[in-house]
């Protein structure tokens, strides 16, 4: 195999980057290297043979095409992008510009590249969000049917470039395969998403921010088990088609902070006896916050025979762990001002 990986020095993009390297395929890593980008997530690749890393950006066609041109891929896994609903609240244009203006630029230099011919077996794996489908009441499951609904600028973005996939191979017949996963945790998450968050301000003896009353539901998949996803997408999946990948792990965040807490009581107990939970502080609610999502991922299990190895308890476990013994990567609270009120007047 021969991927090409955009968003490679992401969370979930190193955690792809580095099950393909260590599996022995040809890996091209894409990355811009944003904010949330960085190469401590792939230094365990740095320097093999099979591995090579360019920083460029997806929305420039003349960098995407010369990555094409040189490497050669047969398959495309697409995740380079702006990825923080709250970060989309405050400035929604970064977003349009990497995950719609990137999408296309990224389908058009594909396209080219494929009309060539010289890879017949080429694909292009678009990786998206359960977020597209909305919101859900107390019951019930996305399907890969559900209309998309989006409400935030994250959510329409990511849409938007699902739309594109969709007509880029409906139109053009270009190779395209979309998934839809939910939330992921595990190591190397960005600092500032909510696990890490609850992780960090836990160790710090600082009020753990919990959005309104903690009540959202949201379902959690840990990272390799997406990655297994996308690799059993890239090998099975039918050109064309959607698949949804969830962890079948709902729980509220004021359940899962609870949990987190509960982990760390037990792995980093406090000199004082109390509990981390104590440290649990509600604080104003992200505006159009998404009450429940849930994903039904019957489709992937039943034609890819995808299986998740990790449940919830496991997985988080796990995670606690190696952010336990990675403290580095919990950067210290920078004090900046909260994330996604700036627009609202909150
Ligand atoms: P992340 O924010 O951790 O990483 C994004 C990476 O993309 C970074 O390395 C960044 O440098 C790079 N990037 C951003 N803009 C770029 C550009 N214009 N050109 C090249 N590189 C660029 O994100 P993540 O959590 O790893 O998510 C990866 C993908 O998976 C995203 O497309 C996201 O929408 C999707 N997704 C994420 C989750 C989740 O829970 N994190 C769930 C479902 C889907």
């Amino acid at each position: 195999m021969r991927a090409m990986v955009t968003g490679g020095a992401g969370f979930i993009g190193s955690a792809l980057v580095r099950r393909l390297v260590a599996d022995g395929a040809n890996v091209l890593n894409f990355d811009k290297l944003t904010y949330a980008g960085n190469l401590s997530t792939i230094a365990a690749c740095a320097g093999r043979d099979n591995y090579a890393f360019i920083q460029g950006d997806v929305a420039e066609s003349a960098e995407m095409a010369r990555a094409f041109d040189d490497f050669r891929p047969d398959v495309v896994f697409h995740l380079a992008a702006e990825s923080h609903v709250d970060r989309s609240i405050d400035g929604p244009g970064a977003f349009i510009r990497a995950n719609i203006l990137g999408t296309y630029t990224l389908l058009e230099v594909a396209l080219a590249y494929w009309q060539q011919g010289r890879e017949p077996t080429f694909r292009v794996i678009l990786i998206s969000t359960d977020e597209v489908y909305g919101s859900l009441p107390e019951t019930g499951a996305f399907s890969e049917e559900t209309a998309y609904a989006p409400n935030s600028p994250y959510s329409a973005s990511k849409a938007a470039a699902d739309h594109l996939g969709r007509a880029w191979c409906q139109t053009f017949g270009l190779p395209v395969i979309n998934t839809n996963c939910s939330n992921n945790y595990g190591p190397f998450q960005h600092p500032e998403k909510l696990i890490p968050t609850i992780i960090r301000s836990a160790l710090a003896g600082k009020p753990i921010p919990i959005y309104g009353a903690g009540s959202n539901i949201r379902d959690w998949i840990y990272v390799d088990d997406h990655v297994q996803g996308l690799l059993d997408v890239a090998r099975a999946g039918r050109l064309g088609e959607r698949y949804n990948l969830g962890g079948r792990a709902e729980i509220t965040n004021l359940e899962l902070a609870n949990r987190l807490c509960a982990a760390i009581d037990i792995l980093r107990p406090k000199a004082d006896g109390t509990s981390y939970a104590d440290q649990i502080a509600f604080v104003a609610d992200r505006p159009g916050h998404d009450q429940r999502y849930a994903v039904d991922s019957t489709k992937a299990e039943t034609e890819l025979t995808w299986r998740r190895r990790e449940t919830l308890e496991t997985g988080l476990e796990r995670t606690v762990q190696w952010y336990l013994e990675h403290q580095e990567w919990l950067a210290p609270d920078t004090g900046q001002s909260r994330l996604g009120l700036r627009r609202t007047g909150q």
